[in-house]
């Protein structure tokens, strides 16, 4: 099998790492958003609490569930989109009971009503970008432009999730970034601060050949290095044929990275040694005009008082 290409390797993780900045970017919207919706139940149906978490014990047996289970059900029925996504809901992994709560948990509880494939999931909704597209997509208080949605979702499947060889051109590499950006400047969205700062961040993953260095200085980054590299095992491979291509690539892009955290790392490291040789440097430049001033200043006084009797 031919090398991989390391051009090409570091514009996967380039679309990796952009795909870890956009989830993180769309995070305050999500939130807001779902804040906002839960709000707005509370304020339709009767205040209360379940003590069984109807959905788990009995569910698709609606008619053995409690009325605040139910009201729940009710109204976020009302916000699907589609009616062949609403009855495709399997209750047994929901937990109703998680719902009256006005905390994350429970935006998160209720969200998982309009995603696909729920027990898929090998980690929070929104922190998988594939279910939170779904999220959007099966939700009507969501109004992303769709086109900009099914882009990001190829660009993901195509160059990342079933890109079995781990590399990626010049060419697909801004085109999947691209993307991303556009999903993040859509108005409600980039009005938030995360969406904000994924988007410098992106831009700069964009308009770097390779992995910007500067971006590896800062911690978060490195972290959400080896988060890639943790998740990588997640990319699905069907045919035997994908699994064997797959595995002589996953060396490469774990070497990779391991690489550039270690490098990013030890160039750390190495940072107060400069910050030691600026100082001196500093001081020099400082102590020289110093000596010098001293030297012309005590040559001074001696001409103007030659014999010493200036002290009279
Ligand atoms: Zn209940």
């Amino acid at each position: 099998m031919a090398p991989i290409d390391l051009n090409k390797l570091d514009n996967f993780i380039s679309f990796a790492l952009g795909l870890r900045f956009c989830v993180s970017g769309l995070q305050d919207f999500i939130l807001d958003t779902m804040e906002t919706t839960h709000q707005t139940i509370l304020q339709r149906i009767p205040k209360g609490f379940c003590n069984k978490n109807c959905s788990r014990k009995y569910g698709n047996f609606l008619s053995q569930w409690c009325n605040i289970c139910r009201q729940w059900k009710d109204e976020l029925g009302k916000l699907c989109r589609y009616k062949k996504q609403r009855d495709r809901i399997n209750w047994k992994e929901i937990d109703t009971i998680d719902f009256p709560y006005s905390t994350p948990d429970s935006y998160e509880a209720i969200s998982k009503v309009f995603v696909r494939d729920v027990h898929q999931l090998r980690q929070g909704i929104y922190q998988d970008l594939g279910a939170v597209i779904s999220l959007f997509m099966n939700m009507k208080t969501f109004s992303i432009d769709n086109q900009i949605m099914a882009d990001v979702q190829r660009h993901r499947n195509n160059s990342f999730a079933h890109n079995y060889l781990v590399s990626v051109d010049e060419t697909e590499k801004k085109l999947c970034l691209q993307s991303l950006i556009r999903m993040l400047k859509v108005p409600d969205i980039f009005c938030k601060e995360s969406a904000k700062v994924a988007v410098i961040l992106i831009e700069e993953l964009l308009s770097t050949k390779g992995i910007p260095t500067s971006l590896l200085q800062h911690q978060a980054a490195r972290e959400t290095l080896a988060l890639v590299r943790e998740n990588f095992e997640q990319l699905a491979h069907c045919t035997e044929l994908q699994t064997v291509a797959f595995a002589s690539a996953r060396n490469a892009f774990k070497e990779r990275i391991d690489n550039l955290i270690l490098g990013s790392t030890i160039k750390q490291q190495r940072l107060p040694k400069g910050q030691t040789v600026r100082f001196i440097l500093k001081c020099i430049c400082i102590l020289i005009p110093l000596f010098g001033m001293l030297y012309i200043l005590s040559n001074f006084q001696m001409q103007l008082d030659p014999s010493n009797e200036g002290i009279y």
